[in-house]
């Protein structure tokens, strides 16, 4: 299998960009690898805190390995959000091919000094792991919000160029205009997330780093398209995954009130989180023509 590296090289050289969607059980992780490798192309399996406590860390490392080895698509793993040292050292130990540090919260200062830390010690453990810093913010959770919690202030190029050689980081997440989560009218659809695709280009002259859009979720398609041709080479979409899990499986709770057999209903969200993971990849894959605003080679 092609090492996560050479998939982002790729993608930044067709102006593509990779999808990374967030497991926590067995419907959305069949859907996701199996939808990767019908399109043939490559996914991340992005695993929180909160879903690495639920799954196991090396159990979900040696799941998403086993899988892999019987996938024609490369599949890659992804320690999303991770807020200490403890955390990094143990998905770099079981194998994980990248994690995220998110530091975020803290102040600048402290935000690279605690990401230089990162970098070090899971670079200390396995040297081609890839990490990834954060910067300025883009909000916590994926829950349904019922109004916007802040302003977007969208991530300066300077500070990025800055944090990105302090750290030492090989992926930037800067804020571009999304957020974590939804909005009730993002879920209703009458209201899209918007990325600044000029900022974009900005902060990738000026680091030359692999960029991540979090929070991906309800964004106008033109939107990414403009981002990925701009240089966002990462796109993580979680609630909408989460959504059409939840109104699957609600279906067939109401479908089938007699059954119990858990894999039967399971198998409900299976179908509705392909088609949401399909209608991104083929998105996210579809190369655009080069971005006249990005100097970036
Ligand atoms: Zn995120």
């Amino acid at each position: 299998m092609k090492s996560l590296l050479e998939s982002l090289r790729e993608a930044e050289g067709q102006r593509v960009a990779l999808g990374h969607f967030n497991v926590s059980e067995l419907t959305v992780l069949k859907a996701v690898t199996g939808v990767g490798a019908r399109m043939g192309v490559p996914v991340i399996l992005g695993v929180s805190e909160g879903e690495r406590a639920y799954l196991g860390v090396r159990e979900i490392a040696a799941l998403v390995d086993c899988i892999r080895q019987g996938s024609n698509a490369p599949i890659y793993l992804d320690a999303d959000h991770t807020h200490n040292l403890s955390g990094v050292q143990e998905a770099a130990r079981a194998g994980f091919d990248m994690i995220v540090f998110d530091a975020s919260e803290l102040a600048l200062e402290e935000n690279i000094a605690r990401t230089r830390e990162a970098v070090e010690a899971a670079k200390a453990i396995r040297e081609t792991i890839l990490v990834e810093g954060e910067i300025g913010f883009i909000g916590s959770g994926s829950q349904i919000h019922q109004e916007r919690t802040a302003p977007a202030v969208l991530t300066d190029p300077e500070t990025a160029r800055q944090f990105t050689e302090a750290t030492g980081v090989d992926i930037l997440a800067p804020a571009l205009g999304t957020m974590h989560g939804m909005l009730r009218a993002m879920v209703a659809g009458t209201l899209r997330k918007r990325v600044d695709a000029l900022r974009v280009a900005e902060i990738k002259a000026a680091t030359g780093k692999f960029l991540t859009l979090h929070g991906g979720s309800g964004t106008a398609d033109d939107d990414f398209r403009k981002a990925i041709a701009a240089g966002v080479n990462i796109v993580h979409i979680n609630t909408e995954v989460r959504l059409a899990w939840r109104r699957g499986i609600e279906a067939a709770l109401v479908a089938h009130p007699e059954e119990i057999v858990p894999y039967k209903l399971l198998l409900a969200g299976q179908a509705p989180v392909e088609q949401v993971v399909c209608s991104r990849l083929a998105l996210f894959n579809s190369r655009s023509e080069p971005n006249t605003t990005s100097n970036v080679a």
